[in-house]
């Protein structure tokens, strides 16, 4: 299985070594060609801005919204969330595809970041996961199922086939979302 990782900015190497520990082949995206043969989409926590004008530059915000509506499993992270939300305080909207509003810089700054094991539904031991300057989901539409929360607040979110974390899984080798979105993929 082909497992796409948005390598534009952000830890996406660390994405791509979590899908290649849960058996996939990971390829890294950068243009709209690389995005053809994919299976799934990862979209790393790093900067959303930075991502956001990038993805713009490189004209990829159209094919990928394209691929969604078509099905495409896309699992974003931190700022991959970010990218993900229809509305964005702080920010703007990138691809739109999760009917939820994100806050973003919420869990305070870089030295305030943390470490938590979190029951996700949906997957069968606690997820690790570590939040830096991390967006908080303020509000979820009636299609968004909330997986997981974390003092009060929705942490994991899904929306079809769109799976998207405050947190990032993949700086401490949690590969539990990634095989969750390639279980997304082997039931389509
Ligand atoms: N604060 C970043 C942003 O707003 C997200 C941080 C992260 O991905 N760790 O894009």
């Amino acid at each position: 299985m082909k497992a796409g990782v948005l390598a534009l900015q952000g830890d996406f190497r660390e994405h791509a070594r979590a899908f290649a520990d849960a058996g996939a082949t990971p390829v890294e995206v950068r243009t709209p060609e690389h995005l053809v043969d994919v299976d799934c989409l990862a979209i790393p926590g790093g900067e959303s801005t930075t991502i956001s004008r990038l993805a713009r530059a490189y004209g990829l915000v159209e094919p990928i919204r394209e691929r969604a509506r078509a099905g495409m499993p896309i699992l974003g992270t931190c700022a991959g969330l970010i990218t993900l939300a229809e509305r964005v305080i702080g920010g703007e909207p990138l691809f739109g595809l999760l009917d939820v509003t994100v806050r973003r810089n919420a869990y305070g700054r870089q030295v305030d970041s943390f470490e938590v094991d979190l029951d996700v539904e949906g997957i069968d031991h606690p997820v690790r996961g570590v939040f830096i300057r991390a967006p908080r989901v303020e509000e979820v539409g009636q299609g968004v199922r909330v997986l997981a929360s974390h003092e009060g607040a929705p942490v994991v979110v899904a929306q079809g086939s769109v799976v998207a974390a405050a947190f990032h899984p993949e700086l401490v080798g949690e590969t539990g979302l990634h095989r969750y979105v390639l279980g997304l993929v082997a039931g389509r």
